[in-house]
């Protein structure tokens, strides 16, 4: 049943146009997804929300968009050039290759059996510039967006003057050179984060901790990811990332296992006291309240756009029975969702049913951007596509709204997703219901 459903969230998804494969036309490009017009809905949807709950609505907090290409210096401080890597080993029969982690003594594809284990760093190396390939040259596409934080952390304290605890937020892609790319967009080679670097007085770290750990469960629940479908996994310290001095993990019950989500980490001043001493350049912090100066301490809570997608198609899914009819429909809510509502004239053919329609779907449109036009098919079918594509409600424009029944005149059939039931709404009321 699990597999079942991931296929058919994978196979819905590039029919009704959320995520296809990448470079599909060339046979593809194995972990790289492309977001078709609803995937990039649904995806700047989750971005926008977490952007507004946790940099506009807050005070304490600051955003950022940093360069993708860094100084290689960078990740040599951070301990990415010489530390981010996974062990590795090859099957001799096969050649392929494998997480040493994750497979037993033998290959799982052929029975082989495994070469020794080696490390392999995941960052993507590139080189800039036309010389030829030294040392000099080469950079790394980041790994995760922090990096572009820290080495602004000075930056942003000298424009702005934060008092501690504050955070830099930044939206963005990263690259992985993941040895086993799987499960659909979970693991792939390119993917967008959504991380905070909050700092905080070495003494206070486990108040801002615990502040983000709730912040993690609010983020959730706006987006429509249920409680009941996440656990906590404290990380016990030999499975820490190496700058970690306590990591929570945030699961989820995607349809192939329970899986990382999000990661809470704290990350003490490993960051800031690195890239000091690696750049030569000052980044202490000058607490005006004790005169003190010194490295704040980080916490930081790091989101995978990517799998919140899929954590919120997941949570979604639905198949049930209306109307004697099975029919697939995706439960996202208001917020998520990537069309808010849709508007249809009941016949396609009638030209004042056209008008008024298209009258009520400009309207709504100067309101809601994402509204969209549908007059293809019988309303059954009309429904039905919206339904598969998560859309809250759908709207009809019939002879009643053009006076037949003189009492129903500028009303119009506002259906609900879920349930299927249809009221009757004077034009006036559509915005703030669909809103
Ligand atoms: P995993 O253990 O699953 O490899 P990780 O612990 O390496 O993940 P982090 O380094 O903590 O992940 O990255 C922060 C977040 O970025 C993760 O919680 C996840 O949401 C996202 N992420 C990491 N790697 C990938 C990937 N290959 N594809 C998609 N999202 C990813």
């Amino acid at each position: 049943m699990a597999d079942d459903k991931m296929e058919k969230i994978v196979s819905l998804c590039k029919r009704r146009g959320f995520i296809y494969p990448g470079s599909e036309i060339y046979g593809g490009l194995s972990g790289t997804w492309d977001y078709g017009p609803l995937g990039i809905e649904l995806k700047k949807n989750i971005e926008n929300l977490w952007w507004r709950m946790f940099v506009q609505e807050r005070d304490d907090m600051y955003g950022l968009d940093a360069a993708i290409l860094m100084n290689a210096e960078v990740w040599k401080a951070s301990g990415h050039v010489a530390g981010f890597s996974d062990p590795l080993v090859e099957c001799k029969k096969c050649k392929r290759r494998f997480r040493a982690d994750q497979v037993g003594q033998r290959c799982p594809e052929c029975g082989g059996e495994f070469g020794p284990v080696r490390q392999f760093n995941m960052m993507f190396k590139t080189q800039v510039g036309a010389v030829p390939e030294d040392e000099a040259s080469i950079v790394y596409l980041r790994p995760e967006t922090a990096g572009g934080i820290f080495v602004n952390f000075k930056n942003v304290v000298d424009s702005f003057h934060p008092k501690l605890p504050f955070g830099i937020a930044q939206v963005g892609k990263a690259f992985r050179n993941e040895i086993a790319p799987r499960d659909f967009t979970f693991r792939s080679r390119e993917f967008q984060q959504m991380e905070i670097e909050y700092f905080v007085r070495p003494g206070e770290w486990e108040a801002s901790f615990e502040m983000w750990r709730q912040n993690v469960h609010a983020f959730n629940k706006a987006v429509g990811i249920p409680q009941s479908e996440v656990h906590e996994l404290e990380v016990a310290p030999e499975d820490r990332a190496h700058y970690s001095k306590r990591t929570i993990d945030f699961e989820f019950e995607f349809p192939f296992g329970r899986k990382e989500l999000y990661g809470l980490a704290y990350r003490t001043d490993f960051d800031l006291t690195a890239h000091a001493s690696a750049s030569g350049k000052d980044l202490s912090y000058l607490d005006e309240a004790t005169a003190e100066r010194f490295a704040p301490h980080v916490i930081e809570p790091s989101f995978g756009v990517d799998r919140t997608v899929l954590a919120v198609l997941s949570s979604a899914y639905r198949e049930d029975e209306l109307g004697g009819e099975k029919r697939i429909y995706l439960a996202f809510n208001k917020a998520a969702a990537p069309i808010k509502a849709a508007v249809f004239p009941l016949l396609k053919n009638k030209p004042q049913l056209v008008a008024k329609a298209r009258e009520v779907y400009q309207l709504l449109k100067k309101v809601e951007p994402r509204i969209m036009w549908d007059d293809n098919g019988n309303i059954g079918k009309r429904y039905r596509r919206q339904d598969e594509i998560g859309t809250p409600y759908c709207i009809t424009i019939d002879f009643d709204t053009l006076g037949e029944k003189p009492e129903l005149i500028d009303t119009v059939t506002l259906r609900d997703r879920d349930s299927g039931e249809q009221e009757r709404v004077a034009v006036s009321e559509l915005a703030s219901r669909i809103a």
